[in-house]
């Protein structure tokens, strides 16, 4: 079995436990990780404080750090492949995807090493003639970046890119569900020449790991993408060391899809916004909200692109629907869609997990219409999708906002002044129109409500990494 270390303090080093991952594809450990308590959790925190405090980092130019955050891409877009293959081999994330995302994740580096020496102070025009007042821009401190097991080397990224262009140290709690492709990834901030301390990586369980982080004195910020819940024990936690964080939650995102749309590239956009990543992406848009009079119609079409996706191995590149990233998650989406079915939402396809090796399930579709259906109100984190039709546009966007969480939205139409109307009614963090799941480093994304707060991308994601300090210097 393949064998994977934790980087902190430089160095690459063993964890005061171990476990096995699973691979998804055929539900059979494949490699051992160590796994971090509370004293490596300690060891990683004290040296990312040293690092920001008394090592070389301290000393480290914006320049310098925005070359070594370039050469960091760099050094990502050569190793693409290898990384991309561990975190198929590692989440059950089909090829395709895990390619094509870490070419984004050379970007989002690249982005912020440009950053890095635009992160400026200001003078303030105080009303005293003998006094110069200005704000410095420092980092935030050593930052806790606790992620979740899909898309690790994404999800990091937009945190590790921004913190370390605003100057700060931190440590990186891999998910226990398919670590291997950060744990490798910290072979690449070593090449890369950060000094010791600067970036930490580990990974272990969130109860002990995770939690031990969020409540570590040193620790001065949390960056944290996962489920609401967990995110209610990292902020009880942070209550110990007061640290502020940026939280990146679940969705429950409505996709809209009026008469007037091109019904063919809707139907696309639909199926890749709710397949792809076998439904597990925090943006996927799991609940369709379709005019009525098309209902039968952009369903049928639906029902054929669904039943003609490719469901197979993961590492194979026609595959298109690969198996989800463990069997808890496998029985999580089983058990909705029974408890929804019973609740008297129909299945219009799909509904079950396949039988055989692997934690494979069914694209699934559910006409929810008439019927309070938990599948409506909860985030799946599965390849399912819940239909609701809707009479007008009054109705659609009371449906569209029925729900605590508020991350992504699509809308469907070419009506122009429908859509801005629309972009306005929506309580999400994004709105996407005649398009889904559109990224770009430069474009801010976070949510509303339950999906949490803060935004990562741009350069408020750099500042948000920052806090001033104000100098009162009397010059007379
Ligand atoms: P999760 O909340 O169970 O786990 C996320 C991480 O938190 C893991 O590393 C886990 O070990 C850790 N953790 C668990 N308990 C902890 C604790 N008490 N203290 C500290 N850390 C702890 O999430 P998951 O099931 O791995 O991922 C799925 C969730 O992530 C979904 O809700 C999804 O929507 C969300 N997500 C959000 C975004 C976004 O950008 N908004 C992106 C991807 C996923």
């Amino acid at each position: 079995m393949e064998q994977f270390q934790h980087y902190i303090d430089g160095a690459f080093s063993d964890g005061e436990g171990r476990f096995p991952s699973i691979d998804p594809a055929t539900g059979a450990p494949w490699a051992e990780m160590p796994e971090a308590r509370e004293a490596d959790v300690d060891r990683a925190v004290e040296a990312a404080h040293k690092a920001l405090y008394e090592g070389a980092w301290a000393k480290t130019t914006a320049t310098q750090r925005g070359k070594l955050l370039y050469r960091l891409a760099d050094l990502v877009a050569a190793n693409a492949q290898k990384l991309a293959e561990l975190e198929t081999r590692d989440t059950g994330k089909i090829i395709r995807e895990t390619s094509a995302q870490i070419a984004y994740v050379a970007d989002y580096y690249r982005y912020y090493a440009g950053i890095a020496d635009k992160i400026e102070g200001s003078y303030l025009p105080i009303d005293k003639p003998d006094m110069d007042v200005w704000l410095r821009r420092e980092p935030v401190g050593v930052v806790a970046m606790v992620v979740p097991w899909n898309s690790q080397l994404f999800l990091s990224a937009v945190k590790i890119g921004p913190a370390l262009a605003a100057g700060c140290t931190m440590v990186v709690k891999a998910s226990e569900d398919g670590p291997a492709p950060l744990l490798e990834f910290a072979r690449l901030i070593d090449e890369a020449g950060f000094p010791a301390g600067v970036v930490n990586i580990l990974t272990g369980f969130g109860s002990s790991c995770g939690a031990a982080l969020a409540r570590h004195p040193k620790v001065a910020h949390i960056a944290f993408t996962g489920g609401p819940e967990t995110a209610r024990h990292i902020v009880r936690n942070s209550a110990e060391n007061l640290a502020s964080t940026s939280l990146e939650l679940g969705g429950k995102s409505p996709f809209i899809v009026y008469a007037d749309a091109d019904l063919e590239s809707a139907a696309n956009a639909q199926v890749a916004g709710i397949f792809a990543a076998t439904g597990q992406s925090c943006v996927a848009g799991s609940r369709l909200l379709v005019e009525r009079s098309i209902k039968d119609q952009f369903v049928g079409l639906l029902k054929a692109k669904a039943e003609a996706i490719r469901i197979g191995g993961p590492l194979d590149m026609a595959t298109e629907v690969g198996p989800l990233a463990t069997s808890r998650q496998r029985d999580h989406v089983t058990a909705l869609v029974e408890r929804s079915v019973a609740a008297g939402a129909r299945l219009v396809t799909g509904g079950k997990a396949l039988s055989g090796d692997g934690f494979y399930y069914l694209p699934t579709i559910i006409d929810c219409d008439g019927v309070a259906s938990p599948s409506l109100a909860e985030e799946f984190f599965g390849p399912v999708l819940s239909v609701v039709s809707f009479e007008d546009e009054a109705e659609a966007v009371r449906i569209a906002n029925d729900t605590p969480f508020g991350l992504a939205s699509g809308v469907f139409t070419q009506n122009l002044t429908r859509a801005h109307r629309m972009i306005k009614s929506i309580r999400a963090g994004v709105v996407w129109v005649n398009t889904y799941r559109a990224v770009s480093p430069i474009a801010p994304f976070g949510g509303y409500g339950l999906s949490g707060h803060g935004r990562e991308g741009g350069m408020a994601a750099a500042l948000d990494f920052t806090r001033t300090k104000t100098v009162w210097l009397r010059t007379s």
